[in-house]
């Protein structure tokens, strides 16, 4: 049986230790550090656009072999694909889009988890989209993995 989760973060999911900390500190303060009022208390990063639903910003932690990983947060704290305003489904694309171009990613991948972390393996459960381009000239390249679903041994 899965243990009881904190509503914001899946400290389960999370890839390193001082993203483990960071955690911490959220569940302790039990609230969404991807809600506009505490984003910027975890999120150090700077942010690249700002659109009318979308904050487009670089991953604090990005996948190995990644030349470029950004995310893009959802203004409003959603967790569920339906709840999305679709008018912010046709922004997303477009902002993919733009980072396609802005970036010179020849190709990659756009994802985007939802809802119970355990089927997602998100670390938050706020919605946010992953733009992606793996590295494939670089040293020691390998694909980059994108996970759903928890590892059973971190329920
Ligand atoms: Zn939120």
């Amino acid at each position: 049986m899965p243990k009881p989760k904190n509503q914001f973060v899946d400290i389960g999911n999370a890839r390193f230790e001082d993203q483990e900390a960071v955690m911490r500190e959220i569940i302790a303060s039990d609230h969404c550090p991807f809600c506009q009022e505490n984003l910027e208390k975890y999120h150090t990063q700077a942010i690249i656009k700002e659109t009318e639903h979308w904050i487009l910003t670089t991953n604090k932690w990005p996948y190995k072999n990644t030349r470029v990983h950004l995310l893009a947060i959802l203004k409003i704290h959603v967790e569920h694909l339906y709840d999305i305003p679709p008018a912010a489904g046709a922004e997303l694309i477009e902002i993919m889009g733009w980072a396609e171009k802005e970036y010179k990613a020849l190709g990659g991948a756009f994802a985007m988890r939802f809802g119970d972390t355990d089927y997602s393996a998100g670390t938050i459960s706020h919605l946010h989209a992953q733009f992606i381009v793996p590295d494939i000239a670089a040293e020691g390249y390998e694909p980059t993995r994108f996970k759903i679903g928890k590892n059973p041994r971190d329920f």
